[in-house]
């Protein structure tokens, strides 16, 4: 009976083994087309079903936030075309963080729109390393990608402006060293709501949180991370992965008037169009979370906690 528990527990170790590694790289989410809609004002969903990205509208050009994997390029490009918009006028290039699920795209999105690429500090090596300088997956095979130049270095707080757009890149730290949480304002049936797309809290598997001597003040920046994110004003809660914000369900809850633009969609946020998030009855836009954001940060916070005890435990 021994014997037969002990293979039984090696097999499901292997069994989960590899679905976690083919869950790192292949997740067939990722790569899987979803609708480009208007979440709210100005700001566009433009990813996969798995992977976020997202475009501002203005005047004078659009933002592009994530690049995603280089297979998500055309998928995106479907996206902003589908939308009305042409995917020459991205004239800047951001991401979340240095990941090659966000920024392995980048490369390509530059070459194609001839978009200026910012992107904060701490991730710049890793971006123009392909991956190299990062310091979990660096010597990573799978996880490298083209790299791309960096036109602009971002530093906390800075602010990122386009035809009346203002980006605000947070840094928040730990998941990578220059991960970037954007935030910015939108406007929509007269009222003006505060937007949050976060970078990631997430502490990956196999993440070193005490004696990490490739990135020794690990623990400290994620902390430094959860403060911030507690401290931001969010109305509009979005994130990296559609999972953080429930893309979905919350995409599924919106109304038929918001799906497509009706005309030529009006630059600059004009709310005189059609709604976006909100329905025919004027039901709230579901993507209006103040309460979702609370219980998501506050509970990436406890996982944090805990695998840091956990590790700190271990260690002792
Ligand atoms: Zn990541």
């Amino acid at each position: 009976m021994r014997k037969f528990i002990s293979i039984f527990s090696l097999l499901l170790i292997l069994v989960l083994a590899a679905a976690g590694g083919a869950f790192a790289q292949n997740d067939p989410e990722w790569t899987e087309a979803f609708p480009g809609f208007r979440v709210a004002g100005n700001l566009y969903y433009v990813g996969s079903k798995g992977l976020a990205s997202y475009l501002v509208v203005t005047p004078a050009g659009n933002i592009l936030i994530n690049s995603d994997l280089e297979a998500n390029v055309p998928l995106i490009r479907a996206s902003i075309e589908g939308l009305g918009f042409k995917f020459s006028d991205t004239k800047i290039l951001l991401i979340s963080h240095a990941h090659f699920d966000h920024d392995a795209g980048s490369a390509k999105i530059k070459e194609l729109t001839g978009a200026s690429y910012m992107v904060m500090d701490a991730d710049v090596p890793v971006v123009e390393s392909g991956g190299k300088a990062d310091f979990q997956y660096g010597n990573r095979a799978e996880f490298l990608y083209p790299p791309a130049k960096v036109d602009r270095v971002l530093h906390d707080g800075d602010e990122v402006k386009l035809g009346g757009a203002v980006l605000v890149a947070h840094l928040t730290p730990g998941h990578t060293k220059g991960c970037t949480t954007w935030t910015m304002k939108v406007t929509e049936g007269g009222k003006t709501y505060n937007v949050v797309i976060v970078g990631s809290p997430n502490v990956n598997p196999g993440y070193k949180l005490v004696h990490n001597d490739a990135y020794p003040q690990i623990a400290r920046d994620y902390q430094r991370t959860f403060d911030v994110l507690k401290a931001l004003p969010c109305d509009i809660f979005l994130g990296a992965h559609g999972g953080y914000f429930g893309l979905e369900e919350k995409y599924a809850h919106r109304g038929e008037s918001g799906r497509r633009p009706k005309a030529a969609p009006t630059p600059g946020g004009d709310t005189d169009g059609p709604t976006s998030g909100a329905d025919k009855a004027g039901a709230a836009n579901p993507f209006i979370d103040p309460a979702g954001y609370k219980k998501f940060v506050t509970e990436k916070e406890q996982e944090f906690r805990a695998e840091l005890e956990k590790q700190t435990d271990a260690a002792k």
